[in-house]
């Protein structure tokens, strides 16, 4: 069994008050993690708060060197990264090397670091007077990440954060931590000073003691929604900066000229894949029209044939999901939404997987004739679920998305441009996709959501520089001007 350590200031850190981090496909402990104490938690923020002032006086370019060297080594280390995300989170060995390609593309926008941090002079604002802005960093910043991509999200903050000069405390989630300490080691191997990142592990207790830390400047977090408001409560009342990103129910709208096999292809993968546990899955087809029979079809053919196994498994499409409890609740939902009256045209919750028995699997599970007020449809279930629902026009489907909770994501698949752009126009989600199920933006770009899915008003990625700065302008003048203003009067 493996034994995960804090990262603090260069350093791998034992700890007290070890969990136990499970393999979801076998209900085995791979590892042990130790629970941050308050002292660990303060020693990690001292460590950040002392680096912070020589990695912030760092010249740009030598930081994205860094940067540049650590994005060559996870890259050499795709693999073992990924097996370690497997093996903790339970998703297959392609999707976790995905996972990984997709944080890198965090670290490359980041190398394009001093093209952002570019401040303004303006000459002349007044007689012999110049004005510029400059862009600082602002101190420890502090990233609470979610289970479901256990290295992306942390990446998609401190890329940004560290290349504009701040230091990082990372606490990852602990259902699956082993990963974040590797790349923190992969970091240190590529130059990154001690202390400018730092990771320890821990639950609600070392969350709220990074928050109320004064020496702690930001708050990104990633996760369920109620803990993402209570986030950005907590960090606001704390005179914070906080961005705070939520849960999803991600609808798909499928129009009455859209391809009927491509869609199914398509929702399978998206409403299936990663065992459903990713913010942009899809969990709720909408079916404009007379094709909701038809496309069943074609799903239901499609969900039976999902290779649901050990996602360490060659061949394996769908793993477990992440925990016994999460597997329970979604199993209760989807017997409580049939009790009610939903079909389940396809129901493998309840599956088991051979040679992997005690796993915490729920095959893909197709409902229909579900009641928009039940949990199955008003909830997250972050879970192979998919509900197929069906109205008569696009602004019916528009409605639903509208009236739900959630805002992360939404996608239309037509062959009408027209239909698309009043969709991309009126649909209110964050990301939205058109005839790409999984509109998950590049780096260069942002991952933000509308509503209950995002607190906060900065996106990841490139929206984030304004984010990891602050800015100072500064009014300057050098000619020697005598003379007294009581007035105030323009410079
Ligand atoms: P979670 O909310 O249970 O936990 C997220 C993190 O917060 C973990 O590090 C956890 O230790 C910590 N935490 C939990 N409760 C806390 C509390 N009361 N106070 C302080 N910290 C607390 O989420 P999860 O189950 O790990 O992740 C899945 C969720 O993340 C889903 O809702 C998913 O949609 C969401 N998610 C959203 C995005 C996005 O971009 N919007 C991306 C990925 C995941």
């Amino acid at each position: 069994m493996r034994t995960i350590t804090h990262w603090i200031n260069g350093t791998a850190v034992d700890g007290t008050g070890a969990v136990e981090v499970e393999n979801p496909a076998t209900d085995s402990a791979v590892a042990t993690a130790p629970m941050a104490d308050a002292a660990t938690i303060d020693t990690a923020v001292s460590s950040g708060l002392k680096a912070f002032e020589g990695w912030s006086q760092t010249p740009q370019s030598r930081r994205v060197h860094v940067l540049f060297k650590a994005r060559d080594l996870l890259l050499e280390h795709r693999d073992e990264l990924a097996a370690l995300i497997s093996e903790e989170h339970g998703k297959t060995l392609d999707d976790a090397a995905g996972e990984v390609t997709r944080a890198v593309d965090s670290i490359e926008l980041a190398c394009g670091g001093p093209a952002q941090l570019r401040g303004a002079t303006s000459l002349q604002t007044g007689p012999s007077i110049d004005t510029k802005s400059v862009l600082h960093p602002l101190g420890v910043c502090v990233g609470i990440t979610p289970f479901n991509f256990p290295a992306m999200m942390g990446l998609m903050m401190m890329s940004v954060a560290l290349a504009a000069g701040n230091t990082f405390v990372w606490k990852p989630s602990e259902q699956d931590p082993g990963v974040c300490v590797r790349i923190a080691e992969l970091f240190s191997q590529a130059g990154l000073p001690d202390g400018v990142l730092n990771v320890v592990h821990g639950g609600v207790e070392a969350s709220q003691r990074l928050i109320d830390s004064p020496d702690t400047e930001a708050v990104s977090f990633v996760g369920s929604s109620d803990v993402a408001q209570v986030i950005y409560e907590r960090a606001a009342a704390a005179g914070k900066r906080v961005q705070a990103f939520g849960g999803a129910k991600n609808h798909l709208v499928v129009m009455p000229d859209a391809d009927l096999e491509v869609t199914a292809d398509q929702l399978t993968a998206a409403a299936f894949g990663a065992a459903g546990q990713r913010c942009m899955a899809i969990s709720v087809a909408v079916v404009v029209g007379p094709t909701a029979e038809p496309l069943l079809e074609r799903l239901a053919e499609r969900a039976r044939n999902v290779v649901v196994g050990a996602g360490s498994e060659t061949g394996v499409e769908v793993g477990p999901v992440v925990s016994r409890r999460s597997q329970q609740r979604v199993q209760q939902v989807v017997r409580d939404a049939v009790a009610a009256g939903a079909r389940a045209v396809v129901d493998r919750s309840a599956e088991t997987v051979p040679g992997y028995e005690s796993g915490y699997f729920v095959g893909p599970t197709l409902l229909t004739d579900v009641d928009v007020t039940s949990p199955v449809y008003t909830q997250e279930l972050f879970a192979p679920v998919l509900v197929v629902l069906r109205v008569d026009t696009l602004d019916e489907a528009l409605e639903l998305i509208r009236s739900h909770r959630y805002g992360n994501g939404a996608s239309i698949f037509t062959q009408n441009g027209a239909a698309a752009n009043e969709f991309e126009r009126r649909v209110t989600a964050g990301m939205v996709g058109v005839n790409v199920a999984i509109p998950v933006p590049v780096a260069a770009y942002a991952v933000q959501g509308w509503k209950a899915s995002a607190f906060g008003d900065t996106g990841l990625n490139n929206a984030s520089w304004s984010f990891y700065t602050r800015p100072k302008y500064v009014t300057s003048r050098w000619e020697s001007v005598r003379g007294q203003d009581f007035g105030f009067n323009p410079n």
